[in-house]
């Protein structure tokens, strides 16, 4: 038994009717990085389709080591298959995406965060990264730190956006721009 289950069968339905995806640019030029949080899924949200983007979920939706490895090893796998098919040079937009009412902002109160510390291993300090009070504030911060990383590629631009989960609107907070 698994509670799989269920979705399996909609997995039944979906591949009766599929068609698989070519090995090409991801259709919408982008990356899309945005929280876990099961409100907060972009295919919905931004109406990706399958081959459109590809997408790295996170709590918070942060600009974490781990993504910067990421995003450095897409850029990469970009200019090897598609260097020469770029229109404007650019390989991809990365697009950040923070939330409002973000489960990380309980650890912006540091007794949760102790207390999510002690009960986990994990360190204060990564906890207190991995905050989102304000997504407007959060946001702006990440779009900088990856576009001052040493491994992002100057061919990908990065954008910053929140969305409002009372609204299920996303709002741009930083236009894109290219590392300088
Ligand atoms: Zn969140």
């Amino acid at each position: 038994m698994t509670r799989m289950n269920p979705l399996l069968e909609r997995n039944e339905q979906f591949a009766r009717a599929y068609t698989p995806a070519a090995l090409a640019p991801p259709a919408a030029q982008l990356v899309v990085l945005t929280c876990l949080d099961h409100r907060v899924d972009p295919a919905i949200v931004l109406g990706l389709e399958l081959g459109d983007a590809p997408v790295i979920r996170n709590a918070g939706g942060r600009v974490t080591p781990a993504v910067v490895d990421d995003i450095a090893f897409l850029g990469f796998l970009a200019e090897q298959l598609f260097g020469d098919q770029l229109a404007d040079g650019t390989l991809f937009e990365v697009a950040v995406i923070h939330h409002t009412q973000c489960g990380t902002s309980l650890l912006a109160d540091p007794g949760f965060r102790h207390q999510a510390a002690e009960a986990t291993g994990l360190s204060e300090v990564a906890l207190e990264a991995s905050a989102v009070a304000d997504p407007h504030i959060t946001v702006k911060a990440d779009v900088e730190r990856l576009l001052t990383s040493p491994l992002l590629s100057p061919k990908v631009s990065v954008s910053g956006h929140v969305y409002d989960i009372a609204t299920g609107r996303v709002t741009t907070t930083v236009d894109a721009r290219y590392p300088s």
